[in-house]
Order: C-alpha cells, then sequence, then structure tokens
C-alpha cells in the first residue's frame, strides 16, 4: 500500500482544492480534513454548532479561529489520521490557525510533510465558482461545463447535487477578498519554513492531481 502523508493544501476559493483532495485522499489513503465540509454537516445535523457556524458561513466570513483551531484538533487526534496522516482543506486560512496548527502538531509529534499552494488567477477562480454545484451528501464537486451523468443526481452516491448556498456573488466576493487579506500572508509563512510547493490549477481534474501526486511524492522522497 502506498505510504500515508500529512499535507495542507492552500489556494483561494475556486482552486479545486476540494476537488483535488478528495483525490489525494484516495490515492495517499488519509481522511481529507476540509473544514467547510465538517461545518456544512453541522448545519445539516442542525446542531447548536451548525446553527452558529451557519451565520458566518451564509455571510461569507470566517468562523472564529478558536472553533476552528479546536474543531480541527480533535480531528486530528482521530485514530485514521494518527495513523496513516491527513490532508487539510480550509485550514489554516489565518495567521493564528497556522501558528495553532503548527503548537499542534509540534505537541502531537505529527510534522507535516508538505503544503502546497494550488495557484490560480482571481479571473479564473471567479469563473469557476460562478459554475460550481456540489453534492449535498457527499460534497463531491461539479460545474455547469462537467455535470453528473444523470440529471443533477450524484455519480459518486446519488445524492441531490446543487449550488451551494454561500457561492451568491456577494457572498464569493467577500470570501475572495478575506483570502487576499488574511490566508495569503501564509504563503510567506509557509515559504520561509521551506515546506511550499507551489502547483498551476489550470488544466483537466486529471493533469492537476499528477502534477500534484508528482510534486508531493517528490518532497516526500518517495
Ligand atoms: P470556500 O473555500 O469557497 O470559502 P469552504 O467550504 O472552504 O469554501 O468554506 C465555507 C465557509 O466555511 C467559509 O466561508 C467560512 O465561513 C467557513 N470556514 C471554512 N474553513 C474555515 C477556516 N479555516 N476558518 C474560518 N472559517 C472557515
Amino acid at each position: 500500500m502506498v505510504r500515508g502523508v500529512r499535507l495542507v493544501i492552500l489556494g483561494r476559493q475556486g482552486a479545486g482544492k476540494g476537488t483535488q483532495c478528495m483525490r489525494l485522499a484516495r490515492h495517499y489513503v488519509v481522511p481529507h480534513v476540509s473544514t467547510g465540509d465538517i461545518f456544512r454537516a453541522s448545519v445539516k445535523a442542525g446542531s447548536e454548532f451548525g446553527l452558529q457556524a451557519d451565520e458566518f458561513m451564509r455571510a461569507g466570513t470566517l468562523v472564529p479561529d478558536e472553533i476552528v483551531v479546536g474543531v480541527v484538533r480533535e480531528r486530528l487526534c482521530q485514530r485514521d489520521a494518527r495513523a496513516r496522516g491527513f490532508i487539510l482543506d480550509g485550514f489554516p486560512r489565518t495567521a493564528a490557525q497556522a501558528e495553532g496548527l503548527d503548537e499542534m502538531l509540534a505537541e502531537e509529534r505529527m510534522p507535516i510533510d508538505v503544503t502546497v499552494n494550488l495557484d490560480i488567477a482571481e479571473e479564473d477562480a471567479l469563473a469557476r465558482l460562478a459554475a460550481r454545484r456540489v453534492c449535498s451528501t457527499c460534497a463531491t464537486i461539479y460545474s455547469t461545463s462537467r455535470p453528473p451523468a444523470i440529471n443533477w443526481t450524484c455519480d459518486n452516491c446519488g445524492g441531490e447535487v446543487v449550488q451551494r448556498q454561500d457561492d451568491t456573488e456577494e457572498a464569493i466576493r467577500k470570501r475572495l477578498a478575506d483570502y487576499n487579506e488574511l490566508t495569503t500572508p501564509l504563503i510567506d509563512w509557509y515559504t520561509e519554513r521551506d515546506s511550499l510547493v507551489h502547483i498551476e490549477a489550470l488544466g483537466s481534474p486529471d493533469e492537476v492531481l499528477a502534477r500534484l501526486v508528482c510534486a508531493i511524492d517528490d518532497r516526500k522522497g518517495a
């Protein structure tokens, strides 16, 4: 079996993080830890925490750092992540989250193998987000140009494929602006630690996956 890995995937909304992280998770047999998916699942479950997260998400604003760091810590301490590793998608998004992650991984002795930035220009990201559709059950991502085979029914699980409630033009612009302001500085943070790899996000999902696996294996010395 292929060796596991501990990865952080950065990239602005629309870069294809969700799509690629699902594929990478299958390739390396590690859990895909998407903070957005975790929050959407708790909204769907109607928990009190979900109600709180829903307000932030609908407005396109970030969930407070302490809450997100706590949620990620709980997930990374589970058995599968400890045994094989994990792929972090959508976290960290602020300097405080990056520091929180660094501390938690040092305490748990789980160093990151590779941090990847999926590079995409803002205009290309906007076009992809307007076309994005997602399975409301398993979170598989589609687009109006790459729909499921049958009538917006997920190819993977049969769930309903819909447009995300926070994929309105206003919320998208807010998220991209927050990314530029709060998340872009993390590129320098990881560059200084010499663990950042840049990957071009344009191209078919298969092409981008091949680029990612090649760069990750190269860094891991596999
Ligand atoms: P996108 O990348 O398009 O913003 P995500 O699915 O990653 O979509 O996140 C959806 C929403 O979940 C965000 O707008 C935010 O409200 C919340 N969220 C996800 N990850 C984080 C995080 N690391 N910090 C704060 N809020 C987050």
